[in-house]
C-alpha cells in the first residue's frame, strides 16, 4: 500500500506563474498536470506524489511562503496483493457514478418496528427495490452497466447474480428490482438487489479517516461520515468480530443525509456499506465491473 496525496492550487495566484513553483520543486510534467480555464481566469495545477516524496514538503512550503490557496487531498492505493490477502474489502461505489433513484419514495416497502423513531436507522426492506423508471438517465444506466448503485444498495444484472449465487457465497440473498412507470405500473427488470443476512460489529476505534459526523442522539448509529480529505479512510475490525463474518455483510453503521418525519413516501434513509470477501470482488471484476471502489480492512486486538 501507498498513501497518494494530490495538491491542487491555481497556478495564477504565484508571482511569475506556477512554473516557478513546480520548477523549484522539481515536479515536472509526470506528477504535475497543468490546465488554462480561461472562462474562471484560472489555471488549475495538480501535482500528485507518494506521501513521502521528498517533493511534496518542499513543494507546500514554497505555496506556504507565497500564501497561495492549497486543496489537499490523501488516500490509499493498494496492490492486487493487498486486496487478495484482506478478510473483507468495503465495497465502496463511487460517489453517485452509478447511481439510480429508488427507495422508499418509489413506493419500496419497510418494516419499521425496530427503526430508530428518529432516523430511521434500523427499517428492514420487505419488498422488492422500487427505482424510478421515469428519468431516461435513470433507464440508461440499467442499460449501460452491468452493477449500479440506489443509495448504496447494490443492484446487479441477473446474469452477475447467477454467478454470485453459484459461486456459494455465504450471507448473500436478493431482493427484485422494479422500475416505477409515469402511470404507477411496476415493470420487474432482469436485475437483483444484493442482501445480506449477517450485520458486522460497530468498527473499531483504532480505524481513521472515519467517524461521527451528525450521529443521531437518539439511536448513535446513523449520521458517520468516511469523507475526510486529508486522512485517507482506514476502517479497522476487531479479530473477534472477523471471525464471525460471512462473505457478504452489511456494516453496522449508518451514513448520508436523512430525511425521516415518519412517512416512506417523503423520506431519505440512511444507508449502510457492505463488506464483502475477495471472492466477491473477483467476480465482479471478472464480470467487467470495474470502476467499483475496494477497500480493504485492518484487522487489530481492540
Ligand atoms: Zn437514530
Amino acid at each position: 500500500m501507498k498513501t497518494r496525496v494530490e495538491v491542487e492550487f491555481n497556478g495564477r495566484s504565484i508571482p511569475g506563474g506556477e512554473q516557478v513553483v513546480l520548477e523549484a520543486a522539481r515536479c515536472g510534467v509526470d506528477v504535475a498536470r497543468v490546465e488554462d480555464i480561461e472562462v474562471l481566469n484560472k489555471t488549475f495545477v495538480e501535482v500528485t506524489l507518494d506521501h513521502d516524496d521528498p517533493r511534496l514538503p518542499v513543494l507546500l512550503r514554497l505555496l506556504q511562503d507565497r500564501g497561495v490557496k492549497v486543496w489537499e487531498r490523501r488516500w490509499d492505493e493498494y496492490t492486487e496483493a493487498e486486496f487478495h490477502a484482506a478478510p473483507l474489502l468495503l465495497l465502496a461505489p463511487p460517489a453517485w457514478t452509478y447511481n439510480v433513484n429508488g427507495g422508499p419514495r418509489w413506493g419500496t416497502q419497510y418494516d419499521l418496528s425496530a427503526a430508530c423513531p428518529v432516523c430511521a436507522a434500523g427499517a428492514r426492506q420487505t419488498s422488492a427495490l422500487m427505482v424510478d423508471g421515469v428519468y431516461r438517465e435513470n433507464v440508461e444506466m440499467f442499460e449501460e452497466n452491468r452493477a449500479v448503485t440506489s443509495r448504496m444498495e447494490i443492484l446487479v444484472d441477473d446474469r452477475l447474480a447467477e454467478t454470485l449465487t453459484s459461486a456459494g457465497l455465504s450471507g448473500l440473498s436478493f431482493r427484485g428490482v422494479c422500475q416505477v412507470q409515469e402511470d404507477g405500473r411496476r415493470v420487474e427488470l432482469p436485475w437483483r438487489q444484493i442482501c445480506a443476512a449477517h450485520t458486522m460489529p460497530s468498527v473499531s476505534p483504532r480505524s481513521i479517516g472515519f467517524g461521527p459526523r451528525r450521529v443521531c442522539p437518539s439511536c448513535g448509529r446513523s449520521g458517520f461520515s468516511m469523507f475526510d480529505e486529508m486522512v485517507p479512510t482506514r476502517l479497522a475490525y476487531r479479530a473477534r468480530d472477523v471471525v464471525g463474518a460471512e462473505d457478504v455483510n452489511r456494516m453496522w453503521e449508518y451514513f448520508g443525509d436523512v430525511e425521516w418525519k415518519g412517512e416512506l413516501k417523503t423520506a431519505m434513509l440512511p444507508y449502510t456499506h457492505f463488506l464483502v470477501t475477495p471472492k466477491v470482488r473477483r467476480i465482479f471484476l471478472d464480470a467487467g465491473v470495474t470502476g467499483f471502489d475496494w477497500l480493504p480492512i485492518r484487522v487489530v486486538d481492540v
